[in-house]
């Protein structure tokens, strides 16, 4: 592995370990345990005098070989895989807080993640603010003695809003806080966290890391030594490990993410300017378009558009309704990142728990729809998008 390749090359190459045998793809390691030739070499290996595998929760060969490819794609020092991105946010989060411990996070946040910060952690003591996190002088005020983790998505699920990732950083520095950034929706092909200041950034891999709808996966990533100080040992006794199956597969996953990425961003470009112009519409939300109300620091920390669209129909839920029906290649499903285009109506789905009035403080109403642009044709996305429409009243 070459630390000057460029993201293509890591992620067809990086961490590749291969056994005696010189196979081609990745082979999968489907085992719980691992054998030593020696008792003194067992002894070795516990005392972390030599190097290798002990126990699959802790480690294993398919694991490692995701986890070095994704720290070579986010310039990370070291990782782990887990089960699941949720997995990855409660263990990122957890274990490095103690009763009495104080967490700052957006409040625009996937529905888990809110639920783990707003409702979980505080069972064991640890307290949350939640912040509307576009503005910085909004987490500056929310800080007390006790903050140790600032916590948040950028951009927002599901209307696209921004937190200025380097002002955050700034200000947990001066206060020797730690920041995660759950980077799912920007990529990490479009936003690099960890150059931008924070020190710990999540994904869930069940969305465009395996972008094909196959498994579930999730994944820390940071600094050895924080690793080895905080996630190490919570990550090894918990047990929140990926499968090695589910390793591989993201393993074949990711060797295509540039390419899904490139077409889902396209497609969710051109969508947005289409809708933009819909009389049925009443307003998009789309990172890369310069009517984004926060398009200066999207300048600053983004790289790239986004492969997910926010739109608001005129005619509320029952015109959103009826666009989706209409749709024919357009998919309803909450997932996201995936080859298909997937369209979803987050007031009745995925944000159906929150009050109605915490929904508008995130900017979704009956007629907010959010689109995850897949890899199709772009024509054939318009056209469904306009044959649709025209079934929806204004
Ligand atoms: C999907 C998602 C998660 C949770 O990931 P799972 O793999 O479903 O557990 C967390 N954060 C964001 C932003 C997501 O989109």
């Amino acid at each position: 592995m070459s630390k000057t390749w460029r993201p293509a090359t890591q992620l067809v190459h990086g961490g590749t370990l291969r056994s005696q045998y010189g196979e081609m793809s990745e082979a999968i390691y489907l085992t719980q345990g691992f054998v030593y030739d020696t008792s003194e070499a067992a002894e070795a290996r516990f005392k972390g005098e030599t190097e290798g595998f002990i126990y699959a929760r802790y480690g294993s060969p398919t694991n490692d070989m995701f986890e070095k490819r994704m720290c070579a794609l986010e310039g990370a020092e070291d990782a782990r895989a887990t089960a699941s991105g949720m997995a990855a946010v409660t263990a990122a989060i957890l274990c490095q807080l103690k009763a009495g411990d104080h967490i700052v996070a957006a409040r625009a946040l996937f529905g888990s993640c809110r639920w783990v910060v707003e409702t979980l952690a505080p069972k064991y003591g640890i307290e949350c603010t939640l912040v509307d996190g576009r503005h910085l002088e909004n987490w500056e005020k929310a800080i007390t003695k006790k903050t140790k983790v600032f916590f948040l998505e950028s951009p927002t699920n599901p209307t696209l809003e921004i937190v200025d990732i380097a002002g955050v950083a700034k200000l947990a520095n001066q206060i020797g806080a730690k920041v995660v950034v759950d980077n799912v929706f920007a990529t990490p092909l479009f936003q690099k966290p960890l150059e931008l200041g924070a020190h710990i950034v999540v994904y869930s891999a069940t969305k465009h890391i395996d972008g094909q709808g196959r498994c579930l996966g999730g994944v820390v990533l940071s600094d050895k030594e924080w690793i080895n100080e905080n996630l190490h040992d919570y990550f090894r006794h918990t047990g929140p490990a990926m499968s090695p199956f589910n390793a591989w597969t993201l393993l074949k996953g990711i060797e295509t993410l540039p390419l899904r990425v490139a077409q889902q961003t396209k497609n969710a470009s051109k969508i947005a300017d289409f809708l933009a112009e819909q009389k049925q519409v009443a307003r998009v939300i789309y990172p890369g378009r310069k009517d984004h109300p926060q398009a200066d620091i999207i300048a600053k920390q983004m790289s790239g558009g986004s492969t997910l669209v926010c739109f608001e129909l005129k005619g509320g839920k029952e015109a959103a309704f009826a666009l989706q029906n209409a749709l024919g290649v357009v998919t309803i499903s909450n997932n996201l990142g995936d080859t298909r285009s997937l369209i979803t109506h987050p007031a009745t789905t995925t944000h159906k728990n929150l009050s109605e009035e915490a929904r508008a403080e995130l900017g979704i109403s009956a007629g907010t729809v959010r689109l995850s642009a897949g890899i199709e044709d772009t024509d054939d996305l318009i056209e469904d998008f306009a044959q649709a429409l025209s079934k929806v009243k204004s």
